[in-house]
């Protein structure tokens, strides 16, 4: 038998291990309890996984069940992009220190932890700009755009954020 790869065995991923135990290993990402963490993980990657195993999934995720890392993140981005669509276009002093401890509390309290350290560490680079409607509005679309690139996806023109969360998209 000949021991030349052919590009086709299963490669062997060790994986990252992390502080507290959580680790990712082939794509997926474990908590430290060693179970896939649902709110990191796209489900048809758990779906993939579970055709590996004994105990296939279903075929897709229900509606009322907990949401995986991209319906979470459609859901937190419509929340995100609608509070800056609903800033004051002159925000007092407080409601500025206000909405930049909310930041920093959401980027702490994101239930998807890989996802959240990424933005926590993309929010020490890029200081949220929350001085008006228009400049948060901007700042909230870069960092979707972040993580858009991060994720292989298309960036979205900023210029139009306002259009696309605010007033409706012009004829
Ligand atoms: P989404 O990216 O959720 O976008 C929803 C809608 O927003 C789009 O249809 C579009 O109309 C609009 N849009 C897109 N880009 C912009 C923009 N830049 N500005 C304004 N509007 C825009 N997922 C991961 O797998 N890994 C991660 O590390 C990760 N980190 C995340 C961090 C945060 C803070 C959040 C809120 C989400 C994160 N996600 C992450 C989820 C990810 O961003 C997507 O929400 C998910 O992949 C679903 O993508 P989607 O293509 O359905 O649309």
């Amino acid at each position: 038998m000949s021991s030349i790869p052919t590009g086709t065995e299963e490669k062997k991923d060790e994986g990252k291990v992390l502080p507290g135990g959580k680790k990712i290993v082939n794509g997926i990402v474990y908590d430290a309890d060693g179970k896939p963490c649902r709110t990191c993980n796209d489900m048809s990657a758990l779906f993939a996984m579970g055709k590996k195993s004994k105990k296939p999934l279903p075929p897709a995720l229900p509606k009322d069940c907990p949401p995986d890392v991209a319906q979470l993140g459609r859901s937190s981005w419509t929340l995100l992009h609608s509070i800056t669509a609903t800033y004051p276009e002159t925000p007092s002093q407080s409601l500025q220190t206000e909405t930049s401890a909310f930041l920093r509390t959401f980027g702490k309290l994101y239930p998807c932890w890989v996802c959240a350290e990424d933005f926590q560490a993309w929010m020490k680079v890029n200081t949220p700009r929350v001085s008006s409607r228009s400049e948060f509005g901007m700042w909230m679309c870069e960092a979707h755009n972040a993580v858009n690139v991060k994720l292989g996806k298309k960036e979205f023109d900023c210029n139009r954020w306002d259009e696309r969360w605010r007033t409706g998209w012009k004829d």
